[in-house]
Protein backbone atom coordinates (compact mmCIF):
# COMPACT_ATOMS: atom_id res chain seq x y z
CA UNK A 1 0.00 0.00 0.00
CA UNK A 2 1.34 3.68 -0.77
CA UNK A 3 2.12 5.82 1.92
CA UNK A 4 0.78 9.02 1.95
CA UNK A 5 3.49 11.71 2.47
CA UNK A 6 3.40 13.55 5.59
CA UNK A 7 4.52 17.14 5.82
CA UNK A 8 4.37 19.12 8.99
CA UNK A 9 5.45 22.28 10.23
CA UNK A 10 7.10 22.82 13.27
CA UNK A 11 6.94 26.35 14.32
CA UNK A 12 9.09 26.15 17.17
CA UNK A 13 9.03 29.44 19.40
CA UNK A 14 8.07 31.32 17.41
CA UNK A 15 4.70 33.37 16.71
CA UNK A 16 2.58 34.44 19.60
CA UNK A 17 -1.27 33.29 19.20
CA UNK A 18 -2.69 36.36 17.34
CA UNK A 19 0.70 35.87 14.66
CA UNK A 20 -0.45 31.92 14.58
CA UNK A 21 -4.25 32.72 13.70
CA UNK A 22 -2.83 34.65 11.21
CA UNK A 23 -0.76 31.68 9.47
CA UNK A 24 -3.42 29.66 9.67
CA UNK A 25 -5.90 31.72 7.93
CA UNK A 26 -3.32 32.24 5.22
CA UNK A 27 -2.91 28.61 5.16
CA UNK A 28 -6.56 27.82 5.12
CA UNK A 29 -7.30 29.80 2.37
CA UNK A 30 -4.72 27.55 -0.05
CA UNK A 31 -4.86 24.03 1.60
CA UNK A 32 -7.84 22.76 0.43
CA UNK A 33 -7.17 21.56 -2.80
CA UNK A 34 -4.10 19.76 -2.49
CA UNK A 35 -4.51 16.45 -2.42
CA UNK A 36 -2.72 13.16 -1.45
CA UNK A 37 -0.51 14.48 1.77
CA UNK A 38 -1.20 14.74 5.39
CA UNK A 39 -0.72 18.13 5.98
CA UNK A 40 0.11 19.14 10.11
CA UNK A 41 1.18 22.28 11.90
CA UNK A 42 3.02 22.52 15.23
CA UNK A 43 2.54 25.54 16.55
CA UNK A 44 3.21 26.99 20.74
CA UNK A 45 1.49 25.30 23.07
CA UNK A 46 -0.06 28.91 24.17
CA UNK A 47 -2.03 28.65 20.31
CA UNK A 48 -2.68 25.11 20.30
CA UNK A 49 -6.54 25.86 21.75
CA UNK A 50 -7.51 28.71 19.68
CA UNK A 51 -5.87 27.26 16.60
CA UNK A 52 -7.68 23.89 16.74
CA UNK A 53 -11.29 26.11 17.44
CA UNK A 54 -9.90 27.57 13.90
CA UNK A 55 -9.54 24.49 11.73
CA UNK A 56 -12.07 22.40 13.65
CA UNK A 57 -12.13 19.06 11.89
CA UNK A 58 -10.60 20.50 8.52
CA UNK A 59 -7.56 19.15 6.85
CA UNK A 60 -4.84 20.38 8.60
CA UNK A 61 -3.61 18.20 11.70
CA UNK A 62 -2.74 19.98 14.98
CA UNK A 63 0.72 18.20 16.82
CA UNK A 64 1.98 19.23 20.16
CA UNK A 65 5.40 20.45 19.91
CA UNK A 66 6.95 17.99 23.23
CA UNK A 67 4.74 15.87 26.20
CA UNK A 68 5.21 14.57 29.42
CA UNK A 69 5.25 11.01 29.90
CA UNK A 70 3.51 11.28 33.30
CA UNK A 71 -0.09 11.17 33.29
CA UNK A 72 -0.49 14.25 36.07
CA UNK A 73 1.27 15.25 39.36
CA UNK A 74 3.71 17.66 40.62
CA UNK A 75 5.47 18.08 37.00
CA UNK A 76 5.64 22.13 37.05
CA UNK A 77 5.72 23.25 33.41
CA UNK A 78 4.60 20.18 31.87
CA UNK A 79 1.96 18.84 29.74
CA UNK A 80 0.19 15.46 29.61
CA UNK A 81 -1.24 13.91 26.93
CA UNK A 82 -4.44 13.96 28.09
CA UNK A 83 -4.55 17.66 28.37
CA UNK A 84 -3.28 17.56 24.58
CA UNK A 85 -5.73 15.26 23.67
CA UNK A 86 -8.42 17.25 25.18
CA UNK A 87 -7.61 20.41 22.81
CA UNK A 88 -7.92 18.38 20.09
CA UNK A 89 -4.41 17.54 19.42
CA UNK A 90 -3.52 14.63 16.59
CA UNK A 91 0.11 14.19 16.96
CA UNK A 92 3.23 15.12 19.08
CA UNK A 93 6.85 15.61 18.64
CA UNK A 94 9.18 13.63 20.51
CA UNK A 95 12.59 14.19 20.68
CA UNK A 96 13.45 16.83 18.66
CA UNK A 97 17.18 17.54 18.14
CA UNK A 98 16.71 20.79 19.81
CA UNK A 99 14.76 19.35 23.09
CA UNK A 100 17.50 16.48 22.86
CA UNK A 101 20.64 19.10 23.26
CA UNK A 102 18.94 22.06 24.80
CA UNK A 103 16.61 20.05 27.71
CA UNK A 104 18.10 17.05 28.40
CA UNK A 105 15.93 14.72 26.60
CA UNK A 106 17.50 11.18 26.00
CA UNK A 107 16.22 8.26 23.91
CA UNK A 108 15.54 6.67 27.47
CA UNK A 109 12.74 9.66 28.40
CA UNK A 110 11.98 9.42 24.34
CA UNK A 111 10.96 6.02 24.82
CA UNK A 112 8.44 6.82 27.76
CA UNK A 113 7.31 9.78 25.94
CA UNK A 114 6.60 8.11 22.94
CA UNK A 115 4.60 5.11 25.01
CA UNK A 116 2.76 7.31 26.86
CA UNK A 117 1.59 9.27 23.74
CA UNK A 118 0.72 6.39 21.47
CA UNK A 119 -1.41 4.31 25.00
CA UNK A 120 -3.03 7.77 25.41
CA UNK A 121 -4.01 7.84 21.99
CA UNK A 122 -1.85 10.60 20.70
CA UNK A 123 0.49 9.82 17.55
CA UNK A 124 3.96 10.57 17.58
CA UNK A 125 6.11 11.93 15.54
CA UNK A 126 10.03 10.70 16.94
CA UNK A 127 12.53 12.89 15.82
CA UNK A 128 16.12 11.06 15.39
CA UNK A 129 19.38 12.34 13.20
CA UNK A 130 23.27 12.67 13.99
CA UNK A 131 25.15 15.79 14.84
CA UNK A 132 27.82 16.88 12.74
CA UNK A 133 30.83 15.57 14.85
CA UNK A 134 29.05 12.07 15.03
CA UNK A 135 28.58 11.81 10.96
CA UNK A 136 32.07 13.09 10.52
CA UNK A 137 33.58 10.29 12.42
CA UNK A 138 31.30 7.86 10.29
CA UNK A 139 28.99 7.14 13.21
CA UNK A 140 25.64 8.12 11.98
CA UNK A 141 24.21 5.43 10.94
CA UNK A 142 25.29 3.54 14.71
CA UNK A 143 23.12 7.15 16.32
CA UNK A 144 20.47 6.74 14.76
CA UNK A 145 20.15 3.00 14.78
CA UNK A 146 20.40 3.86 18.96
CA UNK A 147 18.00 6.29 19.04
CA UNK A 148 15.53 3.49 17.33
CA UNK A 149 16.38 1.03 19.07
CA UNK A 150 16.33 2.82 23.13
CA UNK A 151 13.51 5.03 22.00
CA UNK A 152 11.04 2.41 20.68
CA UNK A 153 11.43 0.25 23.49
CA UNK A 154 7.53 0.98 24.91
CA UNK A 155 6.52 0.95 20.96
CA UNK A 156 3.58 -1.99 20.68
CA UNK A 157 3.56 -3.36 17.24
CA UNK A 158 -0.36 -2.91 16.81
CA UNK A 159 0.54 0.75 17.53
CA UNK A 160 2.69 1.75 14.83
CA UNK A 161 0.91 2.43 12.36
CA UNK A 162 0.69 5.93 14.81
CA UNK A 163 3.92 6.70 14.69
CA UNK A 164 5.41 8.62 12.02
CA UNK A 165 9.72 8.87 12.23
CA UNK A 166 11.44 12.59 10.90
CA UNK A 167 14.74 11.67 10.30
CA UNK A 168 16.78 15.10 10.33
CA UNK A 169 20.50 15.44 10.96
CA UNK A 170 21.63 17.97 13.52
CA UNK A 171 23.79 19.84 10.82
CA UNK A 172 20.85 20.44 8.70
CA UNK A 173 18.66 21.86 11.14
CA UNK A 174 18.29 25.80 10.85
CA UNK A 175 21.34 25.82 9.30
CA UNK A 176 20.61 26.38 5.77
CA UNK A 177 23.12 23.04 4.96
CA UNK A 178 20.53 20.20 3.67
CA UNK A 179 21.56 16.43 3.30
CA UNK A 180 22.10 15.67 -0.41
CA UNK A 181 18.69 13.38 -1.59
CA UNK A 182 21.50 10.58 -1.75
CA UNK A 183 22.67 11.07 1.79
CA UNK A 184 18.52 10.94 3.45
CA UNK A 185 17.32 8.87 0.90
CA UNK A 186 20.35 6.38 2.54
CA UNK A 187 19.65 6.98 6.23
CA UNK A 188 16.10 6.55 5.71
CA UNK A 189 16.54 3.42 4.05
CA UNK A 190 18.93 2.37 6.87
CA UNK A 191 16.14 3.50 8.68
CA UNK A 192 13.47 1.37 7.38
CA UNK A 193 15.83 -1.77 7.32
CA UNK A 194 16.01 -1.76 10.79
CA UNK A 195 12.67 -1.29 11.79
CA UNK A 196 11.85 -3.94 9.47
CA UNK A 197 14.27 -6.07 12.22
CA UNK A 198 12.50 -4.82 15.04
CA UNK A 199 9.16 -4.86 13.83
CA UNK A 200 8.52 -7.03 11.01
CA UNK A 201 8.53 -5.94 7.45
CA UNK A 202 4.78 -5.20 7.61
CA UNK A 203 5.33 -2.30 9.69
CA UNK A 204 8.54 -1.06 8.64
CA UNK A 205 6.80 -0.64 4.37
CA UNK A 206 3.88 1.28 6.00
CA UNK A 207 6.03 3.38 8.84
CA UNK A 208 6.35 7.09 7.24
CA UNK A 209 9.72 8.52 7.57
CA UNK A 210 10.03 11.95 6.99
CA UNK A 211 12.99 14.11 6.11
CA UNK A 212 13.73 17.39 8.05
CA UNK A 213 16.32 19.74 7.65
CA UNK A 214 16.65 22.88 5.99
CA UNK A 215 14.00 21.47 3.41
CA UNK A 216 12.22 24.65 1.43
CA UNK A 217 10.44 25.14 -1.51
CA UNK A 218 13.45 25.36 -3.73
CA UNK A 219 15.02 21.79 -2.79
CA UNK A 220 11.83 19.91 -1.71
CA UNK A 221 10.79 17.98 -4.99
CA UNK A 222 14.64 16.21 -5.08
CA UNK A 223 13.91 15.02 -1.62
CA UNK A 224 10.95 14.21 -1.92
CA UNK A 225 11.16 11.96 -5.05
CA UNK A 226 12.98 9.77 -2.96
CA UNK A 227 11.44 6.40 -2.40
CA UNK A 228 11.87 6.25 1.56
CA UNK A 229 11.12 9.48 2.11
CA UNK A 230 7.69 10.22 3.20
CA UNK A 231 7.41 13.76 3.42
CA UNK A 232 9.03 16.23 5.73
CA UNK A 233 9.36 18.22 9.19
CA UNK A 234 9.36 21.44 7.95
CA UNK A 235 10.83 24.32 10.78
CA UNK A 236 12.00 27.96 9.51
CA UNK A 237 9.84 27.27 6.24
CA UNK A 238 6.85 26.71 7.70
CA UNK A 239 6.37 30.41 8.93
CA UNK A 240 5.70 31.36 5.45
CA UNK A 241 2.43 30.47 4.42
CA UNK A 242 3.27 30.49 0.57
CA UNK A 243 6.20 28.45 1.18
CA UNK A 244 4.94 25.80 3.00
CA UNK A 245 2.45 25.17 0.85
CA UNK A 246 4.47 24.91 -1.98
CA UNK A 247 6.82 22.21 -0.08
CA UNK A 248 3.04 20.49 0.44
CA UNK A 249 3.05 20.42 -3.29
CA UNK A 250 5.76 19.35 -3.48
CA UNK A 251 5.28 16.13 -0.99
CA UNK A 252 1.55 15.60 -3.03
CA UNK A 253 3.71 15.47 -6.72
CA UNK A 254 5.65 12.32 -5.74
CA UNK A 255 2.84 10.37 -5.28
C1 LIG B 1 13.16 21.36 12.50
O1 LIG B 1 13.39 22.09 13.43
O2 LIG B 1 12.50 20.33 12.67
C2 LIG B 1 13.68 21.74 11.19
C3 LIG B 1 13.74 20.84 10.27
O3 LIG B 1 14.10 23.06 11.05
P1 LIG B 1 14.58 23.76 9.68
O4 LIG B 1 13.61 23.33 8.61
O5 LIG B 1 14.52 25.21 9.97
O6 LIG B 1 15.95 23.26 9.40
Amino acid sequence: MARVPFVCGNWKMNKNVPASLELVDELLGSVGPIQGVEIGIAPTFLALHPVRKKIQAGKLRLAAQNVHFESDGAYTGEVSVSMLKDLGCDYVLVGHSERRQYFGETNASCAKKTGAALRGGLRVIYCIGETLAERDAGRHFDVVSLQLREGLTELERGRASDLVLAYEPVWAIGTGRTATPDQAQEMHAHIRARIAETFGAEVAAELRIQYGGSVKASNADELFEQPDIDGGLIGGAALDAQGFLSICRSARSRG
